[in-house]
């Protein structure tokens, strides 16, 4: 159920913060494959005022710090309250904080803090603190640095940045002089003690490191908003500078980026068109590492080929009335090479002349039309259904009943051979909502669920298909 949660937490995010968070949820931009992994450093970001668009970067900085694999996470949005106490379980603060002054209390604690050996970075946004006249006097000690009166605000632009000591921990493998995209914050003196790890051209501080106490500071002018936050560098410098500020060192890669799936994920294609759908289907796919990149095609196209050897799983969310024999030979060597095939909702009205498909792989059809004494399957929109597990299997695990509103299916074709996955109490539907199919050679899944975004944004839903994928994959134990 973990990442039915974390997908509940973010559909309740902002569109914005959802596109980056789904996408940043399965990425796995450290490699610690070879040793076992460290202890987390334990993080705490300050965030929850000031001009700058905190909202969404502070978000977007945890789960980058989160998806590293380095990190835990904490959030305060009230700074100011903070003490000596607040910090003491963390190794590093991500001051990402714009607003007024936090007072001695805050400032002091933090200052103790790293003086005692513990880490700081401050973002952009958090530099913002650092104004001549507003400024705390204990950040500029902190961090060696000032920040004019009145700084030059660049446009977006394209430029390079010009390494300066590529020897120290962050900047150690990072390619020389990387080119960006942003905003940076100029008009920051640092004074002897802190080192520029990069500048702008004219030589103005855009990553700088210092020690304090025994404690270390690093601070990035890079990352205006989330769209500058996408750049390699930018997530680079952030995460190694995080770690080398929480711990001295740094084992993070020198370069990472917006991640992509793991390499071995599971290889699906999705067959769609023949019947209208709503685009949030295509968000069921996202934010899984162990799920590719995911191909869209319709039966027409898909099969004219063989692709026994490109994909692991078909999913089929189309309405296909039939197929070409070229067509159904390639679909049916690629079902007898030992597959997987998920069938979602409408799906079970493919192929209503092709007895193989839907009694032999599927095991199921929503009969379009009355056969002999047997009516056709009828359909209801909008109905209420409680979903029951129907025993133990690997795609039901940790899914506890649920209540979904989706269209109903009643009277279809169901083979006696399936074995039921999900049960409804919804009159208006055939019992069996989901099953394993009969299918001999290939792993097959059908539920019956799926019509628009009730389920789609379902946590529970999302698992299903998820797990489906994966067992049909032969990826789920
Ligand atoms: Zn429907």
């Amino acid at each position: 159920m973990k990442s039915a949660l974390q997908f509940l937490g973010h559909w309740l995010l902002s569109l914005v913060a959802l596109l980056s968070l789904t996408v940043f949820s399965f990425a796995q931009l450290a490699d610690n494959s070879a040793s076992p992994a460290p202890a987390k450093l334990r993080a705490l970001i300050l965030s929850g005022d000031g001009s700058h668009d905190w909202r969404t970067t502070t978000p977007f900085l945890k789960q980058l710090l989160l998806d590293s694999g380095r990190f835990e996470v904490r959030v305060s949005e009230s700074p100011a309250g903070m003490t000596a106490k607040t910090l003491a379980g963390f190794d590093l603060v991500v001051d990402d904080y714009a607003g007024p002054r936090l007072g001695g209390e805050a400032e002091k604690a933090l200052e103790g803090f790293v003086g005692a050996g513990k880490g700081l970075v401050v973002t952009h946004g958090g530099l913002a603190s650092f104004s001549a006249q507003t400024g705390s006097p204990g950040f500029a000690k902190l961090t060696k640095a000032t920040y004019s009166a009145s700084p030059a605000v660049p446009q977006f632009h394209l430029f390079k940045l010009k390494t300066g000591h590529p020897e120290h921990p962050v900047m150690q493998g990072i390619s020389a002089n990387p080119r960006t995209g942003d905003r940076p914050r100029l008009g920051i003196k640092l004074s002897a003690e802190a080192m520029a790890l990069a500048s702008t051209e004219e030589d103005e501080p855009l990553l700088f490191a210092s020690n304090s106490g025994k404690g270390r500071v690093f601070c990035t002018a890079l990352g205006d908003e989330l769209g500058a936050m996408q750049e390699k560098i930018f997530i680079t410098t952030f995460l190694r500078g995080a770690e080398w500020a929480a711990s001295g060192k740094v084992t993070l890669p020198s370069e990472m980026g917006m991640p992509t799936p793991d390499k071995n994920g599971a290889r699906v294609l999705v067959i769609a068109g023949g019947h209208d759908h709503e685009a949030a289907f295509y968000g069921l796919f996202q934010g899984y590492k162990d799920i590719g990149w995911v191909p869209v095609s319709d039966s027409k196209l898909a099969f004219q080929e063989d692709i026994r050897l490109k994909y692991d799983v078909l999913v089929f969310y189309d309405f296909t009335r039939d197929l070409d024999e070229k067509s159904k030979k390639n679909l049916r060597d690629f079902v007898e090479s030992g597959k997987g095939v998920v069938v979602l909702h409408h799906g079970i009205l493919d192929a209503q002349k092709w007895p193989w498909w839907y009694e032999e792989v599927v095991g199921g059809l929503y009969r379009l039309e009355r056969q002999g004494t047997i009516p056709n399957s009828t359909v209801k929109f909008g109905e209420e259904h409680l979903i029951t597990p129907a025993g133990d299997h690997p795609i039901t695990a940790g899914i506890s009943p649920f209540h979904v509103t989706d269209e109903t299916y009643k009277g279809l074709y169901i083979s006696p051979n399936v074995k039921p996955l999900l049960f409804t109490d919804n009159p208006t539907s055939d019992r069996t909502v989901a099953w394993i199919g009969p299918c001999a050679t290939s792993k097959v899944v059908y539920i019956q669920l799926g019509h628009d975004h009730s389920p789609f944004r379902h946590p529970s839903y999302r698992a299903l298909v998820h797990n489906s994928i994966l067992w049909c994959a032969g990826k789920l134990k």
